[in-house]
């Protein structure tokens, strides 16, 4: 029987994939890594077989490694530290002897370090590459952005505000729910076929922030704009909001990589895997705006 471990078990979307191939696989199949064994206490009650691990500690993935076959590889969240953490995965991956590796990667035009979101990118395209090189059957989701990042980009108050401010420009982004990645992460995991493949996992169709606006106006009723700055005035405004500077460079470089196309790949991919359609930006919106 494949055995199964989810990383990133504890984080959003692992917990996500860890609950829904807990509803449909035996138990004794799915594990789930963690580097905190007390927040998977609510995983270990579904009866999920806990593996505590970090990506730091070479020594303790060789151990939770043992005897899995597949492995759903959630990038790390320490942007700062993630390539040596993500080198550390794919070699106890190959030590450990893993057979299939599923890496939650992300979008892109721009592979060069001109790229806005370089900083970013820089494990991602690395992590491919050692994918590709170790030998190991992998499958790579390049993720675009979760729709579920859109209230914190636009701001909790874009309602009251009226406004939505981002110096995104007129670019388009194929955004997808952070749920419907984690489907298409239980999907891959419970079939077969998806061995050395790359799959776009973005929606159907991409939309402006122009086009978010006016969208949020008619679910509303209330009429909102959108106002695209200068990167200076943007940066200017959350410095004067108490934004810390780190955070202020993230906005900036994830709106410029919109405004640049970096997301705005469309694809049939993440609709073929599901077998349905993904939840759609208006529907989305509806959520959690409008209901
Ligand atoms: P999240 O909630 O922050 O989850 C990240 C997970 O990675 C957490 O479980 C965290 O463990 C785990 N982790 C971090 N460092 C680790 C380490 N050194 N060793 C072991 N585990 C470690 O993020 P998410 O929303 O689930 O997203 C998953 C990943 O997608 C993120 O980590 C990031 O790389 C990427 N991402 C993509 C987008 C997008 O729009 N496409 C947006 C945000 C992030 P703890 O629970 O112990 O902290």
């Amino acid at each position: 029987m494949n055995k199964i471990l989810i990383t990133g078990a504890t984080g959003y979307l692992g917990k996500e994939v860890v609950e829904l191939l807990a509803e449909q696989s035996a138990e004794s199949t799915i594990a789930a890594l963690v580097r905190n064994p007390d927040k998977a206490e609510p995983l270990k009650a579904k009866g999920v077989e806990i593996r505590e691990g970090d990506y730091d500690n070479y020594d303790s993935l060789l151990r939770a490694f043992k005897g899995i076959d597949k492995l759903y590889f959630v990038s790390g969240s320490d942007i700062a530290h993630r390539t040596r953490q993500h080198e550390n995965v794919v070699n106890a991956a190959k030590e450990a002897g893993v057979h299939h590796v599923v890496y939650t990667s992300f979008q892109r035009k721009n592979e060069t370090a001109s790229s806005p979101i370089a900083p970013v990118a820089e494990a991602h395209l690395k992590t491919e590459a050692w994918l590709k090189a170790s030998g190991l059957a992998y499958t790579i989701l390049k993720h675009t952005l979760y729709l579920d990042m859109l209230p914190m980009f636009m701001g909790e108050q874009v309602l009251e505000s009226g406004v939505i401010y981002q110096p995104a420009g007129d670019g388009k982004a194929a955004m997808l729910t952070r749920h419907d990645m984690a489907e298409v992460a239980a999907a891959i995991l419970t079939s077969e076929g998806h061995e050395n493949k790359e799959y776009d996992i973005t929606a159907g169709q991409a939309y402006s922030y122009g086009d978010i606006a006016a969208i949020l106006s008619e679910l509303t009723g209330k009429p909102i704009q959108y106002v695209s700055p200068s990167q200076e005035a943007f940066s200017k405004t959350l410095s004067e909001q108490g934004v810390p500077a780190e955070a202020i460079g993230m906005s900036v470089g994830f709106a410029e990589a919109i405004k640049q196309g970096e997301f705005g790949k469309t694809s049939h991919d993440t609709e073929t895997i599901l077998g349905h359609q993904p939840t759609s930006l208006s529907d989305y919106l509806k959520q959690i705006y409008a209901s």
